[in-house]
């Protein structure tokens, strides 16, 4: 690929960084087929892929190629035909509290305020209702959504109601935050604030991002690898390494009241 080419020492030696973490999800030889009309329909086939410790990994490739499919998967929404998936060396197959998901259509409860969203998980998990919600009141200020806490989620816009989505996803303190392509409905100004968000976070908190597009230049703005998907069956096409410093590093960093 030709931005394998522009491999700097710089990017060698963060690759060879990132490879001496340990691996946090681990996806082996993984097959999926699907029933249409009485007949399977092969959409994933031998996907091999191993994200590391903090690593910022994303998952590109076209329309219907199994994108989705591989990260409902990973958050243990479908069942594995064949293959494994591992999270710290144990088997996944069912969803559990160390895989966070983050869609595009946010998916917040509408009958519940910005608090009580992001409470919501913490509380279902056994934390005391106190303890929630000062948690829940900390990541409300960290994406500057602290007016809007009793705020319903019909009052918020696009951007602010992902930024809920994320912090809600994060309380959980997942070990992979599973993103399906989150900001795919944004205007391309509030798509770029929220890019930011996400890297700010991800470079303040111990996580793993496994991050889905169809948008390459996201792909590159974003990640440390990006994996490519081929379609018909959706297989591994190649890992691409990102060429260091961010393209868009330089760019003013957002305010939070955007
Ligand atoms: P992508 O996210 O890359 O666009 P998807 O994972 O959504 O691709 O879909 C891959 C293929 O699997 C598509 O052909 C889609 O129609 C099919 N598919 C996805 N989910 C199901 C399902 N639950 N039942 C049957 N077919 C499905
Ligand atoms: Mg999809």
């Amino acid at each position: 690929h030709p931005l394998n080419e522009w491999i700097t020492p710089e990017i060698q030696d963060r690759n060879e960084r990132i490879l001496k973490r340990p691996p946090v999800l681990d996806i082996q030889k993984l097959h999926k087929s699907f029933e249409h009309k009485g007949k399977p329909v092969e959409v994933l086939r031998e996907i091999d892929f191993t994200a590391y410790k903090r690593e910022f990994i994303c998952v590109v490739g076209p329309s219907g190629c199994g994108k989705s499919t591989l990260a409902r998967l990973v958050a243990g929404l479908e069942t594995i035909d064949d293959g494994q998936i591992l999270m710290d060396g144990a088997a996944v197959n069912a969803p559990g509290p160390d895989r966070g998901m983050v869609f595009q259509s946010y998916s917040l409860f509408p009958w519940m305020t910005v608090k009580d969203n992001v409470m919501f998980g913490m509380v279902e998990s056994g934390m005391s209702k106190l303890t929630a919600e000062s948690e829940a009141l900390q990541w409300i200020d960290l994406v500057g959504l602290e007016k809007f806490a009793d705020s319903y989620p019909h009052q918020l816009s696009g951007g602010m109601k992902q930024r809920v989505a994320i912090i809600r996803a994060l309380a959980n303190q997942p070990k992979v935050l599973l993103m399906d392509e989150p900001f795919a409905a944004l205007d391309p100004k509030n798509r770029l604030k929220m890019q930011q968000y996400l890297l700010e976070i991800w470079q303040n908190i111990d996580i793993t991002i496994f991050f889905i597009t169809h948008d390459l230049d996201e792909a590159i703005y974003l990640a440390d690898r990006i994996l490519v998907l081929d379609a018909h069956p959706g297989r591994v096409k190649e890992v691409v390494n990102v060429p260091l410093p961010r393209p868009r590093e330089e760019e003013t960093f957002l305010s939070p009241a955007f």
